[in-house]
């Protein structure tokens, strides 16, 4: 992320290489559109909001955080750039049924 070597290999960028890339990875949490039911507008909204600073409270910032948004930014040579694009998941690909 120094914009100096390469995240992916360590290569010296743009002494070695003409152009690097950055690469910028924008993760969060997404939510299915609210449906509001009788049973919702029921709920004791008062003592749901309790529960869920207790569990927040309970969580580092830093893991609260991880749970709802993450960027991060490499520098890439275009070597790794054009491993990354053959393969954009491979780092967190499992084979299904996995878990
Ligand atoms: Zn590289």
């Amino acid at each position: 992320m120094d914009g100096l070597t390469c995240d992916g290999c360590g290569e010296t960028l743009l002494l070695d290489s003409e152009v690097r890339y950055v690469l910028r990875v924008e993760g969060f949490a997404a939510y299915d559109p609210l449906e509001i039911t009788r049973q919702d507008l029921e709920r004791d909204l008062e003592e749901e909001m309790r529960r869920l600073l207790d569990v927040l409270a309970k969580k580092g910032a830093e893991e609260a955080q991880d749970e709802v948004h993450r960027t991060f930014q490499f520098d890439l040579c275009p070597r790794c750039w054009r491993d990354f694009l053959q393969d954009p998941l491979s780092a967190i690909r499992r084979p299904a049924g996995g878990g």
